[in-house]
């Protein structure tokens, strides 16, 4: 098995998308599901129109530009912003013994270093919950 290389940029986008969304504008998100929708396309030539119509048009002139430096840097520009604004909001969680992003919020095992914490298992996942609610709770007050 190749050895993974941690890359905690690629992580954190990984957080942004899969739990933290709801620090993201209206547009930010829009952007995102053209993206995904531009990739199924990839696989579904026949279906591109119909997937523009489900996911919106990532020919769109501002999600095109929004994207036309890839969608990792589109992905960066939107997590500046948030730590910029919200620093506290993107609850990254943080191994204690090797200090790298784990899996997921509410993970008690570090993917990297083998590091758990399962005996505060729910304590993990208060801290995940809470930190889930405040970002539900910033899309709200946007709103
Ligand atoms: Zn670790």
């Amino acid at each position: 098995m190749p050895e993974r290389i941690y890359d905690e940029q690629s992580v954190k986008r990984r957080y942004l998308w899969a739990y933290f969304s709801a620090l993201c504008s209206d547009g930010e998100r829009a952007v995102y599901k053209a993206h995904l929708g531009r990739l199924k396309a990839t696989n579904a030539p026949l279906q591109e129109k119909m997937l523009r119509r489900m996911f919106g048009d990532w020919g769109d002139p501002t999600i095109a530009s929004e994207l036309s430096e890839g969608f990792d840097v589109f992905t960066d520009r939107v997590l500046l912003r948030i730590e910029n604004e919200y620093p506290e909001l993107l609850y990254l969680n943080l191994c204690e013994q090797c200090n790298r992003i784990v899996g997921t919020p509410m993970a008690c095992i570090c993917g990297w270093c083998g590091h758990n914490w399962f005996s505060r298992r729910d304590e993990q996942d208060g801290i995940a919950e809470r930190a889930l609610k405040r970002a539900e709770r910033c899309r709200d007050d946007r709103s």
